[in-house]
């Protein structure tokens, strides 16, 4: 047999050479505050259980219910025999939550972001923000569309964007409402009117402003109604699954045509009611928001004292620029000696040069498990 594998052992040797190869390591407890991993208890500021929903015991209740009631998997894809009373249940939640019309289901975000494939095509100009996430630029590529991409958060050069496609026969300005790896929010408010005033569609993909941002955690786009909301059950809902929400017409289209829709089994019932669970807890319990938002506020004036550059943040990421790739992960290596994980974030994640420390907040952490892992890091960093 010739050489059928030598392609990826040059691959994986070429990433290890560049200190860029990746792996797994797996906690052998559920994602929380703390976590156990090879045996040993570490402080866990990476996650992005925001509110700490992915095992709150009405959330796994609510799933284990249904899996007895239900069972596990659906079956087929919701338009052959996959469709269940609990994906609609589901999905007018969402609806309900984002203040849209209706809301569609996908397997996880990244399918969700993929179903811009029906929302567009070769007529369309789709203006894209420099950072937007890998899901939405493989989303947007799969439209076939002509993009362009605007500086992050580059206003000016969208507006001017706008005037030159003004003959386009369709525009959509596709933007994170949270950026991943910055913790920056886009200006929906700005955003909504440009489109407006250019008749493009509003494309936001809040993955990380879900039960974060916005009033009691509604997201960015609560108060941009025309905006097109995707965004994720899997962050700060706790559980799995993503969804597209607005208009009912956009909403049928994308059941007719988006192929990660048409051509994806249906979401397992328990995590359907997970999700359902979730989204209850979030709307009966605004101070878990309020408690995420003061906890990064705790972490954030910490570092501060300490000499660290941490921005303040209206959301859960605190991003810590480290530079280069090898005291980037150098740093995250002495803070997992010292019972700390918190992941280097490296290119292509991030742009060269910007590795980082990505810190992520929860509600669920305590005072105290701030104050220490705040005094880590000044003391690694320093
Ligand atoms: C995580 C993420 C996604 C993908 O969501 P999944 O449910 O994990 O597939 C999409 N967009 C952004 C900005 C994300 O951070």
């Amino acid at each position: 047999m010739a050489d059928t594998w030598g392609f990826a052992e040059r691959k994986l040797a070429e990433l290890e050479g560049r200190d860029r190869l990746r792996r797994t390591r797996a906690l052998s407890s559920p994602t929380g505050p703390t976590v156990i991993r090879d045996g040993r208890e570490f402080l866990l500021f990476a996650s992005n259980d925001y509110l700490g929903l992915a095992n709150h015991p009405k959330v796994t209740e609510a799933a284990s219910e249904a899996a007895a009631r239900w069972g596990v998997g659906a079956g087929s894809a919701r338009l052959i025999s996959g469709a269940l009373e609990i994906h609609d249940e589901l999905e007018r939640a969402i609806a309900d939550l984002k203040g849209t019309e209706d809301a569609v289901l996908f397997g996880s975000g990244y399918l969700a972001n993929l179903g811009l494939q029906a929302l567009a095509d070769a007529d369309t100009v789709i203006l894209s923000d420099a950072l937007n996430h890998a899901s939405l630029i493989d989303g947007i590529r799969l439209t076939g569309a002509h993009r362009h991409i605007f500086g992050h958060l580059d206003l000016d050069e969208l507006r001017n964007l706008l005037h030159a496609h003004r003959t386009a026969k369709r525009m959509i300005i596709a933007t994170d409402g949270v950026f991943s790896m910055d913790g920056h929010v886009a200006d929906i408010a700005t955003l909504a009117d440009l489109a407006e005033e250019h008749a493009a569609l509003l494309f936001v993909d809040d993955a990380h402003g879900t039960g974060v941002v916005g009033p009691e955690g509604r997201g960015s786009t609560a108060d941009a109604p025309d905006a097109i909301v995707m965004g994720t059950l899997s962050k700060a809902l706790g559980s799995a699954g993503g969804f597209i929400a607005g208009p009912t017409t956009m909403c049928d289209l994308l059941r007719n045509t988006a192929r990660s829709y048409i051509f994806d089994t249906a979401m397992p019932a328990p995590v359907a009611a997970a999700g359902i669970a979730a989204i209850t807890i979030l709307r009966s319990e605004p101070e878990r928001v309020q408690r995420l938002h003061r906890n990064a506020a705790m972490l954030v004036s910490a570092l501060r004292e300490g000499g660290i550059g941490a921005k303040e943040t209206s959301t859960a990421i605190i991003p810590i620029i480290v530079g280069p790739d090898a005291d980037t992960i150098d740093a995250a290596a002495r803070l997992q000696e010292r019972g700390i994980l918190i992941p280097a974030i490296r290119p292509p994640s991030v742009p060269e040069g910007t590795a980082r420390l990505r810190v992520t907040v929860t509600s669920e952490h305590t005072p105290e498990q701030i104050g220490r892992a705040a005094k880590t890091m000044i003391e690694v960093l320093a």
